[in-house]
């Protein structure tokens, strides 16, 4: 990597990479925060504030992951903070029941009508790979829909992304994923009705169920078109299968109930986790009470977790929960909203050709000038402008995912400030997307 590629140099992050890559696979303990998409040194921050970022050497970005989403009170709430304080000062363990994790299930029950009945875990993935397992146990039938770009954690028979056109059997997308685990997924093109009623139709009785981001934000920000999650809803019920909708990633942050809260389909099974832990390792799946009802102990189905429901994690996120009322939302739309704006102006003012979609607050900019409506048309984006793009805002102090398949997200706490940070370093960085060759 050469300096002129990268303006800034971050000599503490770079020994810490370094001294990381001696004992961890890659230097990371997740892969897209090697920044291997856009080169470069990874920062490693420090400390958190608000809006704001302070990597190891000492210089400050504004914040436009909040960790993936959990941060939407911005970092280091004071709200947030004093209740960790309070739950850690009791104990931060005990491997038996306690009122935290009662009080955040009812929490997420009271906003999401269609949770019934929720299991606390301690990761979206654990989420994700219970909630497949719990519906292969109640219809005792194998095969699960997927689709193309849509990410459900690292579960085995969940990587399967590969394989376009209908109703397909996945290869596995990585070594160590089983052919016999790949083939069980059906891999099918995001907002393609008519693919998911060919399979259903080329696999009577065999699918367990579908499963699908509520709103994908995992191939950069793609909605779901009008109607297609309850023309999902619908082919399952038509073939007994679950509907298993992903809220990990929109779940509390696209409104106060969700994606659910957006579109109101009924899933009969949830997924959540980001949000709901506050910034601690919280997540969950719940929905149909029968169907919650196989799950063990209650019924025959398998699951359990040495952490789950965690009293630390758990105040976290109630206190995180608690605090997103009507008006957290609309500040995060707002503000949303005017980064978007603040994008677009500046990406065509130098006539870069982008697309900005959004999710209600999460947001993602493609470098196409074609509507992004599955992995296919992600694919198809200039990823090399978002590499100058990216390097051109890090270099000026704002801190966006190190990957042009991302959502962008913000918090209440970004406020003018911070705004005013982004604005003044858009124009630069949307020239350097302009001038930017493959
Ligand atoms: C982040 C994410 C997951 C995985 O959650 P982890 O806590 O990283 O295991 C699953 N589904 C979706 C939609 C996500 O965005």
């Amino acid at each position: 990597m050469s300096e002129l590629a990268y303006p800034y140099e971050a000599p503490a992050s770079q020994a810490l990479f370094d001294r990381a890559a001696a004992v961890t696979p890659g230097g990371v303990n997740s892969p897209v925060r090697a920044f291997r998409a856009v080169g470069g040194t990874p920062r490693f921050m420090v400390s958190g504030t608000g809006p704001y970022l302070t990597d190891a050497d000492g210089r400050e970005y504004v914040d436009l992951v909040c960790s993936w989403g959990p941060m939407i009170l911005g970092h280091s709430h004071p709200e947030v903070i004093a209740a960790v304080q309070d739950a850690v000062a009791r104990g931060t363990s005990f491997g038996t029941p306690g009122e935290g994790e009662v009080a955040l299930a009812e929490e997420m029950a009271a906003r999401v009508a269609p949770l019934e009945q929720v299991r606390l875990v301690s990761s979206g993935t654990e989420a994700t790979m219970s909630a497949i397992r719990l519906a292969r146990g109640f219809t005792r039938r194998t095969k699960v829909i997927k689709f193309a770009g849509c990410y459900h954690g690292h579960v085995d028979s969940l990587l399967a992304a590969a394989g376009s056109g209908v109703a397909t059997f996945a290869l596995p997308d990585t070594p160590g994923v089983t052919g016999a685990q790949a083939g069980d997924t059906v891999v099918l093109p995001y907002n393609d009705l008519d693919a998911v009623r060919e399979a259903f139709r080329a696999h009577p009785g065999e699918i367990a169920c579908l499963i699908t981001e509520a709103s994908p934000g995992n191939m950069g920000v793609v909605p779901p078109a009008a109607g297609f999650n309850q023309g999902l809803k619908d082919l399952c019920a038509e073939h007994g299968a679950l509907y298993i909708s992903d809220e990990v990633m929109t779940g509390f942050r696209t409104s106060r109930a969700g994606w659910f809260g957006v579109d109101g389909v009924v899933p009969d099974l949830m997924t959540f986790g980001k949000v709901m832990g506050g910034g601690f390792p919280a997540a969950a799946f719940g929905g149909r009470a029968d169907v919650m009802a196989h799950l063990a102990p209650a019924g025959p189905v398998y699951q359990a977790g040495t952490l789950s429901g965690n009293p630390v994690a758990t105040a976290a996120g109630l206190a995180q929960l608690r605090l997103l009322d009507d008006a957290a939302y609309a500040k995060v739309d707002a503000v949303s909203k005017r980064i978007q704006g603040l994008v677009t102006d500046a990406l065509t003012k130098e006539g870069v050709a982008h697309t900005l979609q959004n999710a209600s607050n999460m947001f993602s900019v493609f470098f196409t000038d074609r509507p992004v409506r599955n992995y296919e048309d992600a694919k198809a984006q200039e990823s090399f402008r978002f590499t100058a793009f990216f390097h051109s805002l890090l270099a000026d102090g704002v801190y966006l995912p190190p990957s042009s398949f991302e959502s962008w997200f913000v918090s209440t706490a970004h406020d003018e400030r911070a705004v005013q940070r982004i604005a003044d370093a858009l124009p630069a960085a949307a020239r350097a997307a302009a001038e930017a060759t493959a």
